[in-house]
């Protein structure tokens, strides 16, 4: 696990077990904000030693969305309120019990795991006052319907989740609503954004690298949408390459080349079921 101190009081914790999640925390006077856990106790023990060692209690936890990888680690903090968005909340209920439980069987380290459910819930936006900081959590769906980007205000810091990734994931989500997800947070003046996974974008980078997602986003819809046109079967959509789209394969170690598979074959899917149709004003 990799440990990144970002700006006064605020740390960036990155998995080394799995898909460089991320974890930040924000020292306060009043307390710290911890955003998102890791999904391995064993990481997520030593964010919690890292914030006892300052006799600092951890006010809140944020699940910014409901996948496995940013939560599994929210039941080391009992005495937190845990904030969260009303979907998130309602897809814990329906499935993190089942998955955790198949998780399980299949990773002993996750032995210990227990589900802890959001209790402080929002649906649009909400503020945290907190020790002189101002943070800001905003419904960014997209990744998936659940997922809010974390604004410190005072900090020029922006924890995107999983609206930002080195490559845009949109399986189980929506390529549009996760475009306008992009072009909202490309409207902040911001010092650092913190991906869901991988390195943490400094201020030179985080513009261009918006833009590199949502080129990327709409590059995939018209390629898939093209080769249905031409009558393409499904594992011909596969020779478009992440290249071709704007992005590099290189990050998070190759596994942005499978993310990208599953894009493609999720658009292809999708479209061929008429499940998805084109929306015109969000994919202009
Ligand atoms: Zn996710």
């Amino acid at each position: 696990m990799k440990r990144d101190r970002i700006s006064d009081g605020v740390y960036v914790f990155t998995s080394g077990l799995y898909a460089e999640v991320t974890a930040t925390v924000i020292f306060t006077d009043e307390g710290a904000v911890l955003v998102d856990t890791l999904p391995f106790p064993q990481e997520t023990r030593q964010i919690r030693e890292f914030v006892n060692q300052r006799h600092m209690p951890v006010a809140y936890v944020v699940n910014s969305h409901s996948h496995a990888d940013h939560i599994y680690g929210t039941y080391l903090f009992p005495e937190s309120v845990v904030v969260a968005h009303y979907q998130c909340r309602r897809l814990m209920e329906r499935y993190a019990e089942t998955a955790l439980h198949q998780a399980k069987e299949q990773t002993p380290q996750l032995a210990d795991v227990q589900i802890r459910y959001p209790e402080l819930l929002f649906n649009d936006a909400m503020t945290l006052r907190i020790g002189g900081k101002t943070v800001e959590l905003n419904y960014s769906p997209g990744h998936s319907r659940d997922v809010i980007t974390v604004h410190v205000v005072e900090d020029r810091l922006m924890i995107a989740s999983d609206t930002v990734m080195p490559v845009p994931y949109i399986v189980g989500g929506d390529l549009d609503d996760l475009v306008l997800s992009l072009q909202a947070i490309k409207n902040k003046s911001l010092e650092n954004l913190v991906q869901g996974h991988g390195e943490v974008l400094l201020r030179g980078e985080i513009e261009e690298t918006l833009d590199a997602n949502i080129g990327y986003l709409r590059t995939v819809d018209r390629l898939v949408r093209e080769r249905i046109a031409r009558g393409v079967p499904r594992t011909g959509i596969l020779d478009i390459t992440i290249e071709e789209c704007g992005l590099s394969r290189i990050p998070l170690g190759g596994l942005v080349q499978k993310l990208h598979h599953a894009n493609l074959l999720t658009l292809y899917d999708a479209y061929r079921s008429g499940i998805k149709t084109r929306r015109a004003a969000a994919s202009q």
